[in-house]
């Protein structure tokens, strides 16, 4: 299969690029940078694109691969509403064209959040902590805010009761974000890499389920996962634990 990687001398894309080299059943077809000519997806008849670029970017390159019924694997981040409005419009004039927005190709990550939205229907309490390196500029991380989403829906759909607190007076900001129904903290410091901690409690136990992504490299199972799989499932896909059932 011919991949090529947008964002190619990005820290994302430079792993990635590593990764389909030394991938036997892949062939890199193409490493495009900022303002090299997406033309050479074509020249070169890249079967799958990986962008690893900038949520300013990637629309773009998205645009121009499904037009030409490229399939694409999304790394990059900033996708709402509207962005996955807009790519399931082009998508829709190339029924065979599959695409995966992934918010995070971490294979643990994914098993985390699978493993608290299970949790989350047999405990009363539930918090997440998340910690990254101090040059992260959103907080909470999108991965907290999807963890908190699953777990607020879990809750909904078993009929759970608001959480116990009975905090009367409080420093703003001691009791973390809400998202959902999930007080979220986020810690910032030199020292982490991303690292996400979900705290479930009940009367007389607590469950704490942790990931730690050490360094990039440990993103490229995942992204291999989406390479692999994507034109198995055309249209809109978001999410990677979508195509982890057939493993
Ligand atoms: P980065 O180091 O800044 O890399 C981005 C690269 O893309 C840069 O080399 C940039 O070039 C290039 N670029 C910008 N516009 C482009 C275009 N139109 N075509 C081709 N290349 C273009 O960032 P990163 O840390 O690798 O992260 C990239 C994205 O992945 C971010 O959105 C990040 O949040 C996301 N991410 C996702 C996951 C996940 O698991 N899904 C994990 C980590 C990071 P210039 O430097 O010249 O602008």
């Amino acid at each position: 299969m011919k991949v090529a990687v947008l964002g190619a001398k990005g820290r994302m894309g430079a792993e990635a690029v590593a990764a389909i080299n030394s991938a036997t059943d892949l062939t890199l077809s193409a490493a495009l940078d900022l303002g090299d000519s997406l033309d050479q997806l074509v020249s070169t008849g890249t079967e799958v694109i990986v962008d690893f670029t900038t949520p300013d970017s990637v629309m773009k390159n998205l645009e121009f691969a499904i037009n030409n019924d490229i399939h694409v694997v999304v790394g990059t981040t900033g996708f709402d509403d509207k962005k996955l409005e807009q790519l399931k419009s082009l998508l829709s004039n190339h029924p065979k064209v599959g695409a995966l927005i992934a918010p995070n190709f971490g294979l643990g990550a994914v098993l985390m959040m699978q493993f608290s939205q299970t949790a989350a229907k047999y405990f009363e309490s539930a918090e997440i902590v998340e910690m990254h390196h101090a040059n992260k500029v959103d907080a909470p991380s999108g991965t907290a805010i999807r963890t908190a989403q699953m777990i607020t829906d879990a809750r909904k759909q078993s009929k759970k009761s608001a959480m116990p607190d009975a905090t009367k007076s409080e420093l703003p900001g001691a009791r973390g974000g809400k998202v959902g129904d999930v007080p979220v903290h986020s810690i910032r410091s030199h020292g982490y890499v991303a690292h996400q901690e979900v705290i479930f409690g009940d009367a007389g136990e607590t469950l704490t389920i942790r990931h730690d992504s050490i360094n990039r490299a440990g993103f490229m199972p995942g992204v291999l996962i989406g390479v692999r799989n994507v034109a198995k499932h055309p249209g809109l896909t978001v999410g990677l634990e979508n195509y982890m059932g057939g493993m």
